[in-house]
Formats: C-alpha cells, sequence, structure tokens
C-alpha cells in the first residue's frame, strides 16, 4: 500500500519507518481535527473573525504530514528526521492544549497518543523528550493564545473525540504490518542462512546439522541411514581449462543433478568447494551405492561441460553401530572418498566385509588403467615382465591394489610374511602374522586398531620407510610407495 507522496518504491528500513510514520501522522491528526475543532465551535471562536487560531489545527492536520514526509526523505538520516518530526508533533499538541482551554478529553487525548507514538517509533527517550517538548508546546500556546482554563468536556466534545479513538487501531494496524513483514524477511534471512549461493544446496553448517539429526534418530530409532561425500574429479584442470565460470556452472549443475535424482528426503549438502555431502535416509550402503551408480551414469551421459565429462568419486558410509559418534560416520565417508580418489577416480567406494572396501570400477567400455601409468596394480603382468631377470632374492616385493588386495609378491616376500595360499588383502595377511606369529612382530591385543593406524600412516604420505622387527630375529626396512593405482611394499634385511 503506496500512498502518491511515498512514490511506490521500495525503501531503506529507515525510509520505510518514516513511510510508516507519514500514514499514521495523517491518519492521526486527521482523525483529531473534529475534535480541535469541536472545542474552538464551543468556545465560539470557530467564526470567520477568528480564523488565525483554527488555521494552525487545519494546518497542522492538512499540510505538516506531507512536509515531515518530504522532511524525512531528503535527510541522510530519515530515523533521525523522524524522531524531530515526532517532537514537532508534541510541541504542536502542546500548542492545541492550551489554545483548547485544557479541555480535558482531547487535551489527555492528544497526549497520550502522541506519547504513544514517540514511545513506539522511537522508544522511550524520545517519549520523555517529547514529554518535555510538549510542555514547552503548552507554554508557547499559552504566549500566543492566552490562558483560559476550561477542563470540563462536553458531550458534544466527547463524541467529537470518537475519531481520534481510530488512530491506535490505525497505528495496531500498521505495527502488525511491520511485524509481519519483519516476520517475512526473518524466514527468508533464516533460508538463505541455511543455502549456499552457488549451488542452491544446503550449505556446510546446516548439512552437518542435518547429518547430527539424522545419527540421532538412529541413535534412538535404529533406522538406517547413509552418508555420501562426492568430490567433482581433476576440478582444478576444470577450471584451468575452461576457466572459472565454467567450474562454476558445473558445480551448479551437478547440484541440479543431485537435486533431480535424490528422492524427497534425502538432503545434498555442499560441503565446500567441489565437495558434495549426502545423507541418504533409511537407505543402506548397498542402496546408496545403487543410486550412486546412477548418479555417475548421469554424469557420463550428460556432461557437465558440453563436450567434457566431469567426473566424481564417492565416498559410501552406512551408518553401523561401530560409529559411536557423528564425527566417525563422517570421517569414514571421508576415508571412502579419499580411497576412490586414490584408486583413480570416477568411482564409488564402501566399506566390504573384514574393515577392506569394495568399489565400483570404470563403467562397461571405459578404460580403467590411465595409458601414462605403465606399471599399475590392474596390470602385474606388466611388472612381473619388468621384473625379469632382475635378482630380488634379498627384497621383498609385494604389490597391492587400491583396496589392498594383494596382486603380486615375489618369492622372498612370500617366505618373510607367511604369505598363504589364496585371494589375500593386506588386512588378512596381517592378521595371519599376528595370528600365527609369523613374519613382522606386531604386539597388539587389538589387531583391527594396529590395521587402521597403519592403514592411516600409509594414506597419509606417498611414501615412508620404516623399520619392522621380525619374529624370527631380522630387522628389515621397509619402504611403502603409493600410487595413483596401488601400493609396493619392500623390504629388504639391515
Ligand atoms: P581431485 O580429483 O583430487 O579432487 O582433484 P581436484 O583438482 O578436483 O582437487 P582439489 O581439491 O585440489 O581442487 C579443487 C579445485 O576446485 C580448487 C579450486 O580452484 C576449485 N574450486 C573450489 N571451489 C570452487 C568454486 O566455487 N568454483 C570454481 N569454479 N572452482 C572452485
Ligand atoms: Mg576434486
Ligand atoms: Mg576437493
Amino acid at each position: 500500500m503506496n500512498t502518491p507522496a511515498a512514490g511506490g518504491g521500495e525503501h531503506t528500513p529507515q525510509l520505510g519507518f518514516a513511510q510508516r510514520s507519514y500514514r499514521a501522522r495523517q491518519a492521526g491528526l486527521l482523525f483529531g481535527l473534529p475534535m480541535v475543532l469541536a472545542v474552538l465551535y464551543e468556545r465560539g471562536d470557530l467564526t470567520w473573525a477568528s480564523w488565525l487560531l483554527w488555521l494552525g489545527p487545519l494546518l497542522h492536520a492538512l499540510l505538516w504530514p506531507h512536509l515531515a514526509w518530504w522532511r524525512a526523505r531528503q535527510s541522510r538520516d530519515p530515523f533521525r528526521a523522524e524522531g524531530d518530526n515526532l517532537l514537532a508533533d508534541h510541541f504542536f499538541g502542546g500548542a492545541w492544549t492550551a489554545l483548547m482551554a485544557f479541555n480535558a478529553v482531547p487535551s489527555l487525548l492528544i497526549l497520550a497518543l502522541m506519547s504513544m507514538d514517540s514511545v513506539a517509533g522511537c522508544g522511550p527517550r524520545l517519549m520523555l523528550r517529547g514529554l518535555l517538548v510538549h510542555a514547552v508546546g503548552v507554554f508557547a500556546g499559552v504566549l500566543l493564545y492566552g490562558f483560559d482554563w476550561q477542563p470540563l468536556s462536553s458531550l458534544v466534545v466527547v463524541a467529537a473525540s470518537v475519531p481520534m479513538l481510530l488512530h491506535p487501531i490505525a497505528i495496531g494496524f500498521v505495527t502488525n504490518q511491520a511485524l509481519r513483514k519483519l516476520q517475512r524477511q526473518r524466514e527468508a534471512l533464516e533460508t538463505l542462512s541455511r543455502i549456499d549461493a552457488l549451488s542452491g544446496l544446503a550449505n556446510r553448517g546446516h548439512w552437518e546439522v542435518l547429518v547430527r539429526k539424522e545419527f540421532a534418530r538412529y541413535r534412538r530409532y535404529g533406522h538406517t541411514a547413509t552418508l555420501v561425500m562426492a568430490d567433482l574429479d581433476h576440478f582444478k584442470y576444470i577450471n584451468d581449462r575452461y576457466g572459472h565460470a565454467a567450474g562454476d556452472e558445473a558445480i551448479r549443475r551437478f547440484a541440479a543433478l543431485l537435486g533431480r535424482e535424490l528422492r524427497a528426503n534425502d538432503t545434498a549438502g555442499r560441503y565446500g568447494g567441489e565437495e558434495f555431502g549426502i545423507l541418504l535416509p533409511d537407505t543402506t550402503g548397498e542402496g546408496a551405492r545403487e543410486m550412486m551408480a546412477r548418479l555417475r551414469r548421469c554424469l557420463h551421459d550428460e556432461p557437465l561441460i558440453d563436450g567434457h565429462v566431469v567426473t566424481a568419486s564417492f565416498g559410501v558410509a552406512e551408518l553401523t553401530p561401530m560409529l559411536d559418534t557423528c564425527e566417525a560416520w563422517m570421517r569414514v565417508a571421508d576415508q571412502m572418498l579419499y580411497r576412490a580418489k586414490h584408486a583413480g577416480r570416477d568411482r564409488i567406494v564402501l566399506p566390504g566385509p573384514g574393515g577392506s572396501e569394495a568399489e565400483d570400477g570404470p563403467l562397461n567400455g571405459e578404460e580403467g588403467v590411465p595409458p601414462h601409468l605403465a606399471v599399475a596394480a590392474a596390470r602385474p603382468d606388466v611388472l612381473r615382465q619388468l621384473l625379469t631377470g632382475i635378482d630380488m632374492s634379498e627384497t621383498a616385493f609385494a604389490l597391492f591394489d587400491p583396496v589392498d588386495r594383494l596382486v603380486l609378491a615375489n618369492a622372498a616376500f612370500i617366505e618373510m610374511y607367511g604369505v598363504p595360499a589364496g585371494d589375500l588383502r593386506f588386512a588378512d595377511l596381517m592378521r595371519n602374522c599376528h595370528t600365527h606369529r609369523i613374519g613382522p612382530r606386531i604386539e597388539t591385543d587389538d589387531i583391527d586398531a594396529w590395521l587402521a593406524a597403519a592403514d592411516s600412516k600409509r594414506r597419509s604420505r606417498p611414501w615412508r620407510s620404516f623399520d619392522v622387527d621380525m619374529m624370527d630375529g631380522r630387522i628389515l626396512r621397509v619402504e611403502e610407495t603409493s600410487f595413483g593405482e596401488g601400493w609396493v611394499l619392500t623390504a629388504i634385511s639391515r
């Protein structure tokens, strides 16, 4: 609702306040005019001869609101200008009190309603100043119109004061509108504070709150839930090659894809940069893997950048009783993402039985081993050929794939580590050593914790070297070297 004087445009909050005051002032003064004129009429002052007397209130009611609004608009500080306007109202109100010979009903109504305006608009301090100015106005009125004391209000004056009672209703209405607008703005602000501007997804803070809620729900009711951390692959390269704007667009498109492919109950959040968190309530790890496989397929079929397939890696973590904190849950998803990256990207990795991971390899028909890697865990035959003829009888050598499966081991390694036959992972091998007290001396009661520590040390650096005490008294110098497609362990006696 805009008045012509208000111009109809959007205002700053300060000017918005002055505009609301403008309407309230207009209404209040128009409603108050009849009672002032009624008093003047009763006193016999409402004659052409005494026009100077009633011209004051008339001008105040008809002109002053527009002048006050104009002043507020001109001012650099409309809030302060409106405070001054309210003080001016008090001054005029005081003067009209003297003019009305202190007629009780209209004088008290003016005092009460103007105080209400000033305290509602600018607070109690301005109201106190307003009361002082009101008194000054009374004094000025007495000087101008002379002192007359006729406080008794007739029925006519009381009746003429009734419209003035509409003023609090108008103020209430204006206040209610302001409060509702404030509420809407607060809600909009609250929504904004939860949303990531670029992707339109939940931002990290809000997403983590939802993950915590889901964790609590699991603790309470035992509903399954799965977390996925997804990260777009080689994004630095995307930015370098196509520019930051194209990178941004890829992020937006990925977010849109998530919005399209996820179910209503799932929540995707932008964890930061080109990393996303996906919360899937009532979903097992296997269910999540299937959903991510669909997403992955979409990334190949509908490239995020026209003409360039941008792939993503996914780390999946189903909530299990072993995960006793929300942080642990997120950490597992993070570790799985790390593994997916480590295993060559564009894949989905989730914890498998026995603490190891199952993973999704490249899509059908796509080459999994990058051509620049001559040696890869996926190609032990290449490595075997390379090693042919090199004397490695003193060096134990083992090649593990990205999910720690033993792909290739020489005789020295098999002997030193007592490698049993069959399909083995590093964890199985170490458990075997621990149980049968062969190979490296593993002094622990908690082999799982030992394995987790060894794993995290290896993941923390692409290369590390350390001494290992063997059960037979030898000391081995062990080196572990990770590369995109797995890792290599070599050991020599010191
Ligand atoms: P990886 O496959 O290992 O994930 O490689 P990467 O290059 O994606 O990895 P890294 O996390 O090192 O680099 C992420 C890059 O994403 C770095 C940064 O320039 C870019 N990036 C982060 N946030 C934004 C963004 O909002 N817009 C754009 N265009 N680029 C972003
Ligand atoms: Mg990345
Ligand atoms: Mg990243």
